[in-house]
């Protein structure tokens, strides 16, 4: 019986996971420098912790999530996002009481999504989350840890951060409504998809990729001519402090996330190198989040990676080679090829055993595997406790003792 990987679901091995691996030894240093501690949430939750907050008419809550009901009739869900579940867990374990409270985790995700290049149902995320403060030095630390992190994953690699203010949730909720009619009136003029938008969820419109919808929502009215005074010289500040960072940003005054929770600041890091799915990284402000959660009327800011998509646009890591290869000539040095292997491990090198007692082919699946040493347990030499060690870089061989190995590695 052979069984398929489900739709949209990926194994990651060989040189994928050596990316991968060296994607989470980035972040955890990266978290270091900065102040975040790490917190490891469940893949499952209430289905409730999702529903509202992400928007009862979001695409991800419309079609995108696994939900089930349990044995007791508790509807639960496969987490399709991280930022819901930090914020449960940090008020689940009372760590809002020093303030600010900065978190990072990663893990998977899942949605059920078109799978494509860049887009699976399930999903790993980098998230970084920043709890209680409202000060605009806040939203420029994230934002330059992001651009940090991307910068150490993805060396010249080209990538832009596009920002954009959406003001306060009462701006949004008047800017959807304002929204609507503009779309109502130009309905002739919009892709059926965006037609069935209208009244239910304006705002995605605005990130349609049909031609003929973007020519509408080019001439759209725009949020911004809603915020106070107040908020845009705040968000000014942000802007003036990322550039003192030599932070390059782009305004994209329609970026508006595809989640309800958002407000004030949004920004998202683009690559134009991996085709459609190219957002690498998003996030913004969620003032009033944690608050409907069941926490304290605090604000919070935090974006999250793709690892995937992170992965497609780096190039291979240097592969990991053994440092010793061994090479048994028959079964009768067994016991004594089991004692040179473990004596080996304890003293921390990597030692790979093919278990075919044969020189020959020891020699060339040891060259095979870029072996830096072969250590040759012969009958002959065995007798008086020699091994002869090859260093396969230069090709140099030397017969050695058993306490002269690690010497002669080292
Ligand atoms: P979002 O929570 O939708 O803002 O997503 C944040 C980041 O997660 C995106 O910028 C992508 O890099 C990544 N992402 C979201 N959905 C998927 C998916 N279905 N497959 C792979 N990566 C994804």
């Amino acid at each position: 019986m052979k069984i398929n990987p489900v739709r949209g679901t990926h194994d990651l091995f060989g040189k994928e996971i050596n990316k991968f691996n060296n994607i989470i030894l980035e972040v955890k240093d990266t978290a270091r420098k900065f102040g975040f501690d790490e917190i490891i949430t469940p893949i499952f939750e209430k289905s409730d912790l999702f529903k509202k907050p992400l928007g009862e008419q979001s695409d991800v809550v419309l079609k995108e999530m696994y939900t089930f009901t349990d044995r007791n009739e508790e509807e639960l869900t496969l987490r399709p996002e991280y930022t819901t579940p930090m914020i449960r867990a940090a008020i689940s374990n009372g760590l809002l009481n020093n303030l600010p409270a900065k978190f990072f985790g990663t893990g998977q995700m899942f949605r059920r999504e078109r799978p494509q290049k860049g887009r699976y149902r399930q999903f790993n995320q980098i998230n970084f989350e920043n709890f209680g403060s409202d000060d605009s030095f806040a939203d420029v630390e994230i934002i330059n840890l992001a651009s940090q992190l991307l910068k150490k994953i993805l060396p010249k690699k080209n990538i832009s951060l596009n920002i954009n203010t959406l003001g306060n949730r009462e701006n949004l909720q008047d800017y959807k409504k304002i929204l609507s009619k503009y779309f109502k009136d130009n309905q002739n003029s919009l892709s059926s998809e965006s037609v069935s938008k209208i009244d239910s969820n304006p705002l995605r419109i605005l990130d349609s990729k049909n031609i003929q919808d973007k020519e509408i929502v080019l001439k759209c009215p725009k949020l911004i001519e809603l915020i106070s005074k107040t908020d845009l010289n705040s968000y000014e500040e942000i802007k003036v402090y990322l550039k003192d960072l030599d932070i390059t940003i782009f305004e994209d005054l329609n970026l508006v996330r595809g989640l309800d929770y958002y407000c004030h600041t949004v920004f998202e890091f683009k690559s134009n190198e991996i085709g459609s799915q190219d957002t690498l990284l998003g996030g913004g402000r969620y003032n009033g989040l944690i608050n409907k959660l069941g926490g304290k009327d605090i604000p919070g800011i935090g974006w999250a990676a793709g690892i995937e998509r992170l992965m497609l646009l780096m190039n291979d890591s240097p592969a990991t080679s053994e440092d010793i290869h061994l090479a048994i000539q028959d079964q009768t040095l067994k016991k004594n090829a089991i004692k040179i292997h473990d004596y080996l491990i304890k003293n921390n090198l990597s030692v790979y055993w093919n278990y075919k007692y044969n020189i020959k082919k020891s020699l060339s699946l040891a060259s095979e595997k870029k072996a830096k040493f072969i250590l040759i347990i012969g009958e002959e030499e065995n007798i008086e406790n020699n091994y002869i060690l090859k260093n396969l870089y230069n090709g140099e061989q030397k017969v050695v003792k058993f306490e002269e190995i690690l010497d002669y590695i080292k």
